[in-house]
């Protein structure tokens, strides 16, 4: 099961996308410096379908991207909401921010258009920094992984 905290429409996380960034809390990665240490707490509502038909209602017309940010905990459910949303909303584009190296084992990349990899390391900083640990990767339609994150460093 996912918990989310909050949520938010954000410009940055996403290049050249409005995303709804939706935070999911009970992080297991425990970065050093964690920038939103709360997330690591098993708090908040469910992530459920009938709760992202509830905030697309309100929202979908006004993002171009839902992304999931964290649910390293739970990544199969990351999936299966994301292929609802897919499903169900076919303007928005999926996104997931993981803070881990590397994709889950017998993960299902097509659900989504981009994904987020890399947990924070404070020497390394975040995706803005050349030197950054964290990727962010363009969903190829074959499921190829396409590294977009010099994008940020344009913004
Ligand atoms: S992945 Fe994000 S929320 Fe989780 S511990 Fe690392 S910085 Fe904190």
């Amino acid at each position: 099961m996912l918990k989310y905290y909050n949520y938010d429409i954000v410009f940055q996380e996403i290049p050249n996308e409005v995303t709804l960034a939706v935070n999911i809390t009970n992080c297991p990665n425990r970065c050093k410096g964690c920038h939103s240490p709360h997330l690591q707490n098993d708090i908040g509502e469910e992530l459920n379908e009938a709760r992202i038909i509830s905030l697309m209602d309100k929202y979908a017309s006004a993002i171009t991207c839902f992304c999931f940010m964290g649910g390293d905990a739970d990544p199969q459910q990351v999936a299966i909401l994301a292929n609802f949303i897919r499903f169900h909303y076919h303007d928005v584009k999926i996104a997931w921010y993981s803070g881990c190296t590397k994709l889950p084992e017998r993960f299902d990349i097509k659900s989504f258009h981009y994904v987020k990899l890399g947990g924070y390391v404070e020497a390394l900083g975040n995706l803005k920094r050349e030197i950054s640990n964290q990727h962010l990767f363009q969903i190829q339609q074959n499921g190829g992984m396409k590294d977009i994150s010099y994008l940020f460093k344009v913004l």
